[in-house]
């Protein structure tokens, strides 16, 4: 049926309408819709089109976003929100050294009440910044209720997605060889695989926070229990994640120990799939991409975090081209630093472009095709799109600042000028969770002062003596 016999049929009724802005659909057949609507009912979206669609429903809350841009949440695909507190700490460390005299040692001092107001406030940051689906990795303390409580605490933002429960077992010729603390390899295997299952159970597949498995790092987490934690995953039918590969010394150290590539041997064990979901994978050959690829594994792209460390400039085309799905991560803020999708979304493009000093080597239509349809992806959501019958994950972007003016291009002007701090507007399933820059959930300023209040101590706890 067109909008026009629409309109002279019987309005339908619809919970929320969005009207007047600018749609950035993601969808190629309507990609962008001048004054566009969008139609919500529940939690899916019921319709998307232009102006005259605004007649054909009868919504209980209609929303004018005039001057905004309407657009696909963002998906983050690695993150781990724990590590807020210790933003800005561990300044100028290479990638072993940053990991065994502060990301260790701050994922060992941390309590669960610091874990709590760190994960409230990077939660919310990414709210505010309208990431609507996170994939968490979570460790440090993480224990079976500190985990099921950060679940909780994504629940209670209203955000969607997952934690995946890091695991390390015990410790590893690697894990000893680069001086990674004894104190962080405490658990058997058996221990964490067990504690993994209880959260599991609490949180299964179809919960809107899952928990499943998440071995920490291929390089030097124990590959008997990465094995493990993919036939755990499976027996679930939830996925798995870990880090892959993301400094340039990885694969080698790797292969030292076990005779090929970190990839090739996840291939070679039967371990990749779509269920797979490899964070940077800034590091792999040609038979690994191909491997990646051939079994539709998922990788979270982390441009960010990979200037910072710094690991490297992943392959991306190379995986894409291959078959994998591709999503963005603002890994932890100790190497992320903000929550913010869009600023990754703009180093994507910056990153890939210096790299091969050219301008075509990527595109902000990319950036945000990756942030959106691509982490829908990564996570296996109906999402990342705004079309009739998806998930209303859905942000709003206040475009009527100085540095929107002007707005030739929507995707170019989303990609290269805004900021998380532009979104007015984040529904997740058809929920405003936040409305004029400001959760509806949560007291925000209270999160705030909880994390300032606890960050200190801890800061004070792990300084190097
Ligand atoms: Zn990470």
């Amino acid at each position: 049926m067109s909008p026009e016999d629409d309109t002279r049929a019987e309005p339908a009724r619809c919970d929320l309408l969005l009207t007047g802005g600018t749609v950035l659909t993601l969808d190629p057949d309507q990609p962008v819709i001048e004054s566009g609507v969008v139609a919500v009912e529940g939690d899916r979206i019921a319709a998307v089109g232009d102006s005259r669609l605004a007649g054909s429903f009868e919504a209980d809350r209609t929303i004018s976003c005039r001057g905004k841009v309407v657009m696909p949440g963002l998906i983050d695909c690695h993150n781990h929100l724990y590590q807020s507190l210790g933003r800005t700490l561990g300044e100028g460390l290479t990638g072993w050294e940053w990991l065994s005299e502060f990301m260790w040692p701050y994922s060992s001092a941390i309590t669960r009440q610091e874990t709590s107001a760190s994960v409230y406030l990077g939660a919310l940051e990414a709210v505010l910044a309208g990431t609507t689906t996170v994939l968490d990795h979570h460790y440090g303390c993480d224990d079976y209720d500190t985990t099921v409580m950060v679940a909780g605490i994504l629940e209670e933002l209203g955000l969607r997605g997952r934690i995946a429960r890091g695991m390390t077992g015990t410790r590893t010729a690697v894990s000893q060889q680069q001086n990674l603390p004894e104190t962080s390899f405490q658990r058997s295997a058996d221990d964490e695989l067990a504690i993994t299952e209880a959260c599991i159970r609490s949180r299964p597949k179809g919960s809107k926070i899952e928990i499943c498995p998440g071995p920490m790092n291929a390089a030097y987490t124990n590959v008997d229990l990465i094995a493990a934690s993919v036939e755990q995953a499976r027996s679930h039918g939830v996925a798995w994640h870990t880090h892959l590969s993301a400094p340039r010394d990885d694969p080698e150290v790797f292969k030292q120990q076990h005779g090929y590539r970190p990839a090739t041997w996840l291939h070679r064990n039967g371990l990749l799939g779509p269920d797979a979901i490899l964070a940077h994978a800034t590091w792999v050959d040609d038979e690994e991409i191909e491997a990646l690829g051939d079994t539709r594994s998922a990788v979270a792209h982390c441009p960010l975090s990979n200037f910072y460390v710094p690991y490297g400039v992943m392959p991306l085309h190379d995986l894409v081209g291959a078959g994998a799905a591709v999503g963005l991560g603002s890994d932890g803020s100790c190497c992320g630093h903000r929550q913010d999708l869009f600023e990754n979304m703009r180093l994507m493009v910056l990153m890939h472009r210096l790299h091969n000093l050219d301008p075509k080597a990527s595109r902000a239509d990319e950036a945000l095709e990756v942030a959106t349809r691509g982490g829908a992806a990564v996570h296996g959501i109906e999402a990342g799109v705004l079309a009739t019958g998806m998930l209303a994950d859905i942000v709003v972007v206040d475009t009527t600042r100085p540095h929107f003016a002007p707005m030739h291009d929507p995707v170019a002007a989303i990609v290269y000028t805004a900021r998380g701090t532009d979104v007015d507007m984040n529904i997740v399933g058809g929920e405003i969770i936040v409305e004029g820059g400001r959760s509806t959930r949560v007291d925000q300023d209270a999160v705030v002062s909880e994390a300032r209040a606890r960050a200190g101590e801890l800061a004070e706890r792990i300084k190097p003596r």
